[in-house]
């Protein structure tokens, strides 16, 4: 029987890790498919206090992950497959293998909203992508004309990344303005290789026919009008989804998927507490993901204390 179980290798279940580690309560942290979580595929973070000139999001949580391990936490590249969470204890199977446990945090993050459009599916991976710092340096997009769809600070950092190899990148937004931070819009539209598409919607990835993407068919929301942009490479940008769909039923969440949280971190089940962005849609940023893992080690903490009473 572990103390602690951690779900996610974000800022929010790395930052848990290292506080109940350092409470010398080993746990066993799971990294699921994406270890370092989403941070991992962005470029430099200039928001992270500590760094004035940046910190690259790998480097970032390649050290936290050191960080927890140096407390004596269990850091596994597996999956849980399923959670009973009606117990006294949680029971979890992890890559077929059970794993029991008095205390659970969830952190495992959010992943990427698609269009949700047929065609964007069947290119997916064939010009169609969802992290520009992962895919943008392919040969298929130097020199080429690019689309990002989005208008928040994701879609404008995208966008930016993109200027390194892209010949013009089509900013396509629905609205006429961005959601973006103001530093973040005021450097995106003052770049002169980034072409806003106002007031627009991506209706269809082109071409199915050649198994490669071509240009995007665009609509503008206002005009109704359709026209297409050529491009070799879609980057959608539109948000996230909370990864939550293993606990549906068993745990409170909103229509969104987010889990709620009673008290602190505590969810409606005793012994589960949740940090980061799986159960925050208003902040959604490394720093707050931290202090969430902070505070829902410190509340899986006291719950453990609280049961030797
Ligand atoms: P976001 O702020 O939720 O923005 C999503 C954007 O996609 C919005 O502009 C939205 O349009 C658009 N959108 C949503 N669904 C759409 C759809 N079906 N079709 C077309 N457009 C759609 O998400 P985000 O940009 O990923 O940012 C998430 C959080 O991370 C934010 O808190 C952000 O500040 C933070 N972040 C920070 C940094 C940084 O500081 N370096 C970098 C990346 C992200 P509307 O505007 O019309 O709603």
């Amino acid at each position: 029987m572990e103390n602690v179980v951690i779900i996610g290798t974000g800022c929010a279940g790395l930052t848990a890790a290292i506080y109940t580690a350092r409470a010398n309560l080993a746990p066993v942290v799971l990294t699921g498919t994406m270890p370092g979580g989403l941070l991992t595929t962005t470029s430099i973070v200039e928001n992270f206090p500590g760094f004035p000139d940046g910190v690259d999001g790998y480097e970032l949580m390649t050290r936290m992950q050191q960080q927890a391990e140096r407390f004596g936490a269990k850091v596994k590249f597996a999956t849980v497959d399923a959670a009973d969470l009606s117990g006294d204890t949680v029971k979890l199977t992890v890559d077929g293998e059970p794993l029991e446990t008095r205390t659970l945090i969830i952190a495992t993050g959010a992943g990427h909203r698609h269009l949700g459009l047929e065609s964007e599916k069947l290119l997916d991976k064939k010009g169609v992508t969802y992290c520009a710092t992962c895919d943008g340096a392919l040969p298929m997009f130097r020199n080429q004309p690019l689309v990002v769809v989005g208008g928040g600070d994701s879609a404008c950092e995208e966008a930016t990344y993109l200027t390194r190899f892209a010949s013009t990148v089509y900013l396509v937004h629905r609205r006429d303005t961005l959601r973006a931070s103001k530093i973040m819009a005021d450097r995106t539209l003052a770049h002169p290789k980034i072409k806003p598409v106002w007031d627009s919607v991506v209706e269809e990835v082109l071409d199915v026919k050649q198994d490669k993407v071509t240009g995007v068919r665009v609509k503008n929301v206002k005009t109704d009008a359709s026209s297409v942009i050529n491009c070799a490479g879609l980057f959608v940008a539109i948000g996230h989804v909370p990864n939550t769909q293993l606990f549906k039923g068993q745990l409170a969440m909103d229509e969104n998927g987010y889990l709620l949280r009673k008290e602190g971190s505590q969810t409606n089940v005793k012994g589960v507490f949740v940090a980061g962005d799986c159960s925050d849609h208003v902040y959604r940023q490394a720093v707050t993901a931290a202090g969430m893992g902070c505070a829902a080690a410190i509340d899986a903490e006291r719950y453990l204390a609280s049961l030797n009473r």
